[in-house]
């Protein structure tokens, strides 16, 4: 069939056939099909949507778009993690080192960061001689060794979606759950692994800002990850204020080391909750636990006994970095202050992301060059007792020009009201999973706001 004879079927809401979107797709990759029918069958999606069917069968041409790693040779059960994305959403650093020093496989292949939010690479490349760019065989080398591998994409790695979110970029189709769902399923499905936890954030530092959008993407993946025979769950987790203390590359990288080497700073509890949960999900899926309390309890164990701070240690040593802990330091700090005396009533967290993305953490275009050291730390979190004067958060940056507009965004970001807000807030919102006879996960509850709200965006302006 002619690429725009699928376009019309799409405009006109039919649906494809497998066979149909893997010529398109193929097509498209080597060229054959034009941007601009490309573009026009996006915007047709975004338009009409496609079936559940129609969107596995998109994230399996995709995934066969480039190389789909085959790790059948490395012994154990292959398993992965993915976040939505956010804003000090480091958890990626602590729960891979505990899963693999749990005995599961993690081939994990991350992002950069862009805009507010952060990215795994930009971390991991906050620490001294840490290499991301493996080629498949060095890949495949430390995996065998440490049992994980944190790496970048490759140029052989699904280019269809390479090329096709460069066209969402200018076309305005980003926005397609379908298009979302095919685009992060076939990165993570290309990396041979048997099993995938999604952490899909949502509120007010996150891709997906309401509650329904996220469930509705979570789902969506979830099903598709069903379908390609993968074991899959989804927790649907809150990004209303940043997770954790620490918001920018070296500060989240020191962070985590903290908590891997088992200390607990009551600002990082949401951090660590996550970390573990995220983790016993990974057990679970992976079949090392029996059931979440258990992989809860395995996750802890490994931290206690150390075993998870040295898998840290020996990944890094593996991608050429000799010790963690060195992290660039920024040259300079600055407070930002309360204005008077109260309660946080509230964060946004997209505001505090692009505070540290103007300090120089962070890159507006794919080729900004991002300032490691650069980044925040919160000193008060949403439900804190402050009074005027006192520190909210600590600036570290190198060329002074940036701290003013850091210092306004932190200014809008931060509420402070004359009560507490009503709590609890959740972190763990909800729990989607297409394994059979798996309990649910009670709700996370790691902030020390003792208020109940029973809906804590309703504390939002
Ligand atoms: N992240 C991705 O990898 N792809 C999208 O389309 C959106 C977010």
């Amino acid at each position: 069939m002619r690429p725009v004879d699928l376009i019309r079927q799409k405009r006109d809401g039919a649906e494809h056939s497998p066979e149909e979107i893997s010529a398109l797709i193929q097509g498209f990759t080597r060229g054959n099909v034009p941007d601009y029918q490309m573009s026009a069958w996006l915007m047709a999606v975004l338009w009409r949507g496609l079936s559940n069917a129609e969107t596995a069968a998109l994230t399996d041409a995709m995934l066969r778009s480039g190389t789909v790693l085959d790790l059948a040779d490395l012994p154990g059960v292959k398993v992965d993690k993915h976040s939505t994305g956010g804003v000090g959403d480091k958890t990626s650093l602590i729960l891979a080192p505990i899963v693999a020093a749990g005995g599961l496989i993690v081939p994990m292949i991350s992002g950069r960061g862009l805009g507010h939010t952060g990215g795994t690479l930009d971390k991991l490349e906050a620490i001294d001689g840490f290499n991301v760019n493996l080629s498949t065989a060095q890949f495949r080398r430390v995996l065998r060794e440490a049992g994980c591998a944190l790496i970048g994409q490759t140029a052989e790695f699904v280019p269809a979606d390479r090329k096709m979110y460069a066209l969402r970029d200018v076309t305005a189709t980003v926005e397609s759950p379908s298009l979302i769902c095919a685009s992060i399923m076939s990165k993570k499905l290309a990396e041979g692994i048997d099993a995938l936890v999604l952490d899909v954030k949502t509120g007010s530092g996150a891709f997906m800002k309401r509650p329904q959008d996220a469930e509705q993407l979570a789902n969506m993946m979830v099903e598709t990850g069903r379908r390609m025979g993968k074991r899959m769950a989804a927790l649907i987790t809150d990004m209303d204020q940043p997770l954790g203390r620490a918001v920018g590359n070296s500060l989240e990288v020191a962070e985590c080391l903290e908590i891997l080497a088992g200390a607990r700073h009551p600002l990082s509890e949401d951090l660590r909750s996550l970390s573990l949960e995220l983790s016993a999900w990974m057990f679970r899926l992976g079949g090392r636990a029996s059931g979440l309390d258990d992989g809860r309890k395995l996750a802890g164990e490994l931290i206690a006994n150390g075993k998870a701070l040295a898998k840290f240690r020996q990944i890094c040593r593996l991608q050429g970095a000799a010790d963690p802990s060195r992290l660039p330091v920024a040259k300079f700090t600055s407070h930002y202050t309360a204005a008077s005396d109260g309660f946080i009533a509230r964060i946004q967290c997209e505001q505090v992301g692009l505070a540290s993305l103007v300090l120089g953490a962070g890159r507006n275009k794919q080729d900004d060059v991002i300032d490691h050291a650069a980044g925040l730390e919160l000193r008060k979190k949403t439900g804190h007792a402050v009074k005027a004067g006192e520190e909210i958060a600590t600036l570290h940056y190198n060329d002074p020009a940036r701290l003013p507009e850091a210092l306004r965004l932190l200014r809008e970001a931060c509420r402070i009201g004359p009560n507490p807000p009503a709590g609890p807030r959740t972190l763990v919102k909800k729990i989607i999973e297409s394994a059979p006879n798996l309990t649910p996960t009670p709700n996370l509850n790691p902030n020390p706001n003792p208020n109940p709200n029973p809906n804590p965006h309703e504390s939002e302006d």
